[in-house]
């Protein structure tokens, strides 16, 4: 097999349990591997770390997949696969659909699995795994009972790995499913649906917001699914309003509604977030609690400062509409947006806005979504819910 030498010092991060290899941290390399292919990796005094996936068109040239060298991948994948199934059946035991394996956090490099009853969908994200795809399919076909696996890719990442823009049907079809959360019901139509077809990384939260909603009216904006007002109107808030600006999530809301034999105490609106909010303040139409979960404004670091001013807008607006003494939940999926940097975000919303906010909890992904220790690169989701007063 070949084998990767590294720099001197370059090692450490290896050794504390980051799985990435730069290219730059790469002294020589011995042999011709091909994109995907596995590689041994030695430190700068020859001595041997451990076995990787190599991508000479990335920047992480090497994925590290084990500290020892592999005899049988298949074996490996499916005792990993495994662990990250029984991690979650532990945490969510009565539950058939969840995010089942978290790529580098599950220690399977650029793989997330997610499973909806017996249909799996897969986001490949690198380049050994995309060449050992076939040994995922048979082990969910033979030992999860999968009826259909398919993937649905994020192109951004694919594409920073040098990897085609494609999408495929690898068992069944494309179709539908209808999921629970433990106490909602959703249908998720794969088809037509965003990233991987729903958002699991909310799903605890979705359960915290319980607490605050009773004989409240709550604003679900961004709310996709409707996962978060469902939950209030499960747990008796007096009305949600649902906000998206595509047409699709918000009929497929209407849908999960009927399926939860949800009747009346919703509003649905097609429209841009802040145009919604900015409006609503103009009208001076206040609710309760407004929750808001955007997509990621900052896709890199090159984003940041605009995304921080997108986040303060959208949070100014939030709280503009909010009753004295209610709550405000934020949320923000941008990883390079840090703890700090988005509590930061928030105050200057609160100055702006003459607001003072009691911090009343902070979370992040729901507990399928585990962070790797050694990898901040394996934490995104940021949760937030003050408390909003105008003292
Ligand atoms: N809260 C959701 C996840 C939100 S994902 C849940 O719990 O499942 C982000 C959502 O924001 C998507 O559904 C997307 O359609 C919507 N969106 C993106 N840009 C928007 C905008 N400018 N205004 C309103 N909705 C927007």
């Amino acid at each position: 097999m070949d084998t990767a030498f590294l720099k001197k010092h370059e090692d450490k991060r290896i050794r504390k349990g980051h799985l990435w290899i730069f290219s730059n941290e790469i002294f020589r390399i011995e042999g011709l591997p091909q994109n995907g292919s596995l590689i041994k990796i030695h430190d700068a005094d020859n001595r041997f770390l451990g076995t990787g996936f190599y991508n000479k068109n990335s920047l992480i040239a090497i994925r590290f997949i084990s500290n020892s060298e592999i005899e049988d991948l298949k074996d490996l994948f499916y005792k990993r696969i495994l662990d990250a199934y029984n991690l979650r059946k532990k945490i969510y035991p009565s539950r058939e659909s969840f995010r089942m394996v978290f790529a580098e956090s599950d220690f399977l490099p650029g793989l997330i699995i997610d499973k909806y009853n017996d249909s799996f969908v897969l986001q490949i994200n690198s380049f050994g795994m995309q060449n050992n795809i076939h040994l995922i399919i048979e082990i969910l076909e033979s030992h999860f009972k999968a009826k259909n696996i398919f993937s649905l890719n994020d192109f951004y990442l694919r594409k920073l790995e040098g990897l085609p823009e494609d999408n495929q049907v690898y068992l069944g079809q494309l179709g539908t499913e209808i999921i629970d959360d433990g106490s909602a019901m959703y249908k998720v139509d794969f088809s037509k649906s965003q990233k991987t077809g729903f958002y699991f990384d909310q799903s605890d939260n979705r359960f915290f917001i319980e607490r605050l909603v009773f004989d409240k009216t709550v604003a679900d904006v961004f709310c996709n699914s409707g996962g978060f007002g469902l939950h209030a109107i499960k747990a008796n808030a007096k009305s949600v309003d649902f906000i998206d600006s595509s047409e699709r999530e918000i009929e497929n809301v209407k849908l999960n509604c009927s399926l939860n034999s949800i009747v009346g105490k919703t509003n649905f609106y097609v429209d841009d977030a802040f145009d919604f909010m900015e409006k609503s303040y103009v009208a001076q139409k206040k609710y309760d609690v407004v929750m808001i979960d955007p997509p990621a404004f900052a896709k890199n670091k090159k984003s940041l400062i605009t995304a921080k001013k997108g986040y303060e807008k959208l949070n100014r607006l939030a709280l503009s509409i909010i009753n004295e003494g209610g709550f405000l939940v934020s949320s923000s999926c941008s990883h390079h947006i840090k703890k700090e940097d988005f509590l930061e975000t928030i105050s200057q919303a609160a100055m702006k806005t003459g607001k003072s906010l009691q911090l009343i909890h902070f979370s992040g992904a729901s507990l399928d979504h585990p962070k790797l220790l050694a990898m901040d690169e394996t934490e995104y989701l940021k949760f937030t819910v003050f408390k909003v007063n105008n003292c």
